[in-house]
């Protein structure tokens, strides 16, 4: 589409005061060209906002007191508000924030050995009703706009930057985002993208170190490739048969398993790139060893790592988390096939580490 900063800024001129952290790249640009100002203004006001944190027009100490006045008659900048924080033992941290319209939404920060991953939030609730899973049964409220989606990292990364001895064995820096929070991304895919674009060419973190998961909208997983190029998929496969599947996600008796994998294998993946297929196991439901051959013959040829997620149990859950043992066996079974196939290490589980609990939990 021909770009129009005219009629762009005719339709954002309705929206007064106009929020500047809304606007995309152009819609901004032609902010700065409708107020009078050089170009010069956009390219400082993108750098103050992405890049330093600006919380409002008057933090952006570069501009005089004027043009601080003369912006600010227009145009303010939102922030997300910080409802909650949970710090755990194991220095997973999770924030409940706030957002314009009294909805909320979570994040989680998980401090590794070299990394700091943001996990990141799509939509308030999800539509998608997986039975294992607590957002799963709040249901969809609504989509996260793509100013909300990147403000998450924008808010984690100015709290971080604030206490840096507490991060400073990985640099005080998100290295990592996942969209693995509240929400399916696939099912916002054009906000996701949008949020993307911003993430990676204003806040410069770079699309290999961003991963997308979804629990299995098929029909949407080239859109992401062309959308959002070279940012990593995961899939929530969590069964190994379309009864099972259907069970528990529902969203398999649109995209049964077949339709999913062939999916993923046209997925364009960069050299040594990989995708990650989570696994939540669940006892007695998906985590025999039958299971784990089938998921086997399932992912061959698919140039894949597992996630082995034993269940979070959550209240009033008709599931259980297997024992260590079914866990260890499931995983040597993958391992012995010569799959990379890791256990993850439950994080934040003093602090409602499923997803959706905080949320629940402060409602
Ligand atoms: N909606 C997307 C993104 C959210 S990711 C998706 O489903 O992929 C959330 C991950 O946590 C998914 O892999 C999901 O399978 C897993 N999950 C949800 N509830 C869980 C629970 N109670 N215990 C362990 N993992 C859970
Ligand atoms: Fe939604 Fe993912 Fe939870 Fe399923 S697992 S209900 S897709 S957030």
């Amino acid at each position: 589409m021909e770009y129009k900063p005219e009629a762009v800024y005719n339709n954002l001129y309705r929206m007064s005061p106009i929020n500047l952290k809304a606007l995309s790249k152009p819609e901004l640009e032609a902010f700065v060209n409708a107020t009078g100002l050089p170009a010069f203004r956009a390219k400082q006001l993108l750098h103050w906002i992405y890049e330093r944190h600006a919380r409002s027009v008057s933090d952006i100490t570069e501009f005089s007191k004027e043009l601080r006045e003369r912006v600010a008659e227009k145009a303010y900048i939102s922030n997300l508000q910080l409802l909650e924080r949970l710090t755990d033992e194991d220095g997973t941290e999770k924030f409940l924030f706030g957002l314009e319209d009294g909805e909320s939404i979570e994040c989680v920060l998980i401090p590794d050995d070299e990394r700091l991953t943001l996990c990141i939030s799509s939509q308030v609730g999800c539509a998608m009703n997986c039975r294992f899973c607590l957002t799963g049964s709040m249901g969809i409220i609504r989509n996260l706009m793509p100013h909300e989606i990147v403000d998450q990292v924008i808010s984690v990364g100015r709290i971080i930057k604030t206490q840096p001895s507490v991060y400073s064995s990985v640099g005080g820096v998100i290295t990592n985002i996942v969209f693995m929070g509240m929400g399916e991304p696939l099912a916002n895919i054009d906000n996701v993208a949008e949020a993307l674009k911003r993430i990676t060419g204003l806040m410069k973190i770079s699309p290999g170190r961003i991963t997308v998961s979804t629990s299995g909208i098929a029909s949407k997983i080239p859109a992401l490739a062309l959308e959002a190029p070279k940012v990593k998929l995961a899939v929530s496969l969590n069964a190994t048969t379309d009864s099972v599947r259907d069970y528990i996600m529902p969203v398999n008796r649109t995209y049964p398993l077949k339709t999913l994998l062939d999916a993923c294998r046209n997925f364009p993946l960069p050299p040594r790139s990989r995708i990650t297929f989570e696994y939540v196991l669940l006892k007695g439901v998906n985590d025999t060893p039958d299971d784990a051959r089938r998921l086997v013959r399932l992912l061959k040829g698919i140039p894949s790592k597992v996630n082995l997620i034993p269940f979070n149990a959550c209240q009033g859950s008709e599931f259980q988390r297997p024992d260590d043992k079914s866990v260890l066996k499931f995983q040597d079974i993958l391992v012995k096939a010569h799959m990379t196939a890791i256990v993850r290490k439950s994080r934040g589980q003093g602090i409602l580490a499923a997803c959706g609990q905080l949320r629940a939990h402060y409602a």
